[in-house]
């Protein structure tokens, strides 16, 4: 019933950079090493992602469209330590419900490649085509039967802002895979793999930031912290230059942004914003993703033990050091 699949779409797809989000979520999941992520008038017209990952096999490209299809979860044992970046299975199928959506693709074992139309929850056939290994996956006219949600889009330029957001959180999380991003027909970023943490953060935030970055790891009672620590930078409103990933996986948390701020308390100008990205690991039974349909936020099991050891690993590295 597309009509759920609408509503859904509401929780899960706000506007373009969602389904980017959702999009190249999929193909980490489906262990892809390079991405081509294309985008035409602020994912307005167009948001494309193609995949070098394992392909989907012609039976499985319907069902991937039906709500709930995940092939990631296979009891509900699965739920608790959960480990790829999809796990709900309604990704796709909001998205298929709310834009004309074209997939192309073809597994590694596989003769050839499959194309599956569907257009506002309309399926055509599943028919086979030509193809390269892995995965593409165009978006078109997003909303564009729901006028109401189409007029809430902001301007093209505002819109792939936030693309470009999660491009970057995405991009920080995998220095591994080679990315590229295409806008109205320009190449607007180009990561190679298997770059450095610090090669990053360079291209995409300019050397002035990656330059002078302080780093320091630690690992204690099953949490690894990796931290690099930029100067100290000219308040702009938001916390844009903060960064924390989970296992992969970009998070925002009280706790930690409290953390990093006490960490920097007394050290830094009032007006001045303190530079972070820090890279959390720890066993995926100590939190719970599935807190909101969008898994930006995590609830540690034990918070307290999160933050101060946060908080010291920080303080440490940024008392031994003129900032
Ligand atoms: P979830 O990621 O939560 O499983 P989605 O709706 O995002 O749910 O995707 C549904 C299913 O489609 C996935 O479980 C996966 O099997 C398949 N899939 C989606 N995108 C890709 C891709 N790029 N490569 C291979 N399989 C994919
Ligand atoms: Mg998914």
């Amino acid at each position: 019933d597309n009509m759920i699949n609408m509503i859904a779409a509401g929780e899960v797809i706000e506007r373009p950079a969602s389904v980017v989000k959702e999009l190249l979520e999929n193909s980490i999941d489906a262990g892809a090493s390079r991405i081509v992520l294309k985008i035409e008038d602020g994912g307005r017209k167009l948001i494309s992602v193609t995949d070098d990952g394992c392909g989907i096999e012609a039976e499985d490209l319907e069902t991937a469209f039906m709500p709930h299809a995940t092939s990631k979860i296979r009891g509900s044992d699965d739920l608790d330590g959960i480990v790829t970046m999809g796990f709900r299975g309604e990704a796709l199928a909001s998205i298929a419900s709310v834009s004309k959506v074209n997939v192309v693709s073809r597994r590694l074992d596989s003769i050839q490649a499959n194309q599956l139309e569907i257009d506002c929850g309309q399926k055509k056939p599943v028919r086979p085509c030509s193809g390269d290994y892995g995965t593409t996956i165009e978006v078109r006219n997003l909303f564009y039967k729901l006028p109401a949600r189409r007029k809430f889009l902001r301007t093209a330029n505002t819109e792939m802002g936030h693309i470009n957001e999660h491009f970057t959180r995405i991009a920080l999380a995998h220095c591994e895979l080679d990315l590229t991003l295409i806008n109205n027909g320009r190449q607007a970023q180009r990561l190679a793999g298997k770059q450095s943490v610090r090669d990053r953060i360079g291209q995409l935030m300019g050397k002035a930031v990656s330059e002078d970055l302080l780093e320091t790891h630690a690992e204690e009672k099953g949490i690894r912290i990796r931290a690099l620590l930029g100067k100290p930078v000219q308040a702009r409103g938001s916390s844009k230059f903060q960064y924390v990933f989970l296992n992969g996986r970009y998070i925002r948390d009280k706790f930690i942004s409290h953390a990093i701020k006490e960490a920097y308390r007394g050290l830094i100008e009032p007006n001045k914003h303190p530079v972070v990205f820090m890279f959390l690991e720890m066993d995926p039974h100590m939190y719970d993703v599935n807190v909101h349909p969008t898994k930006i936020e995590v609830r540690f099991q034990n918070s307290n033990m999160v933050h101060s050891q946060v908080l010291a690993v920080m303080r440490e590295k940024l008392l031994s050091t003129n900032l």
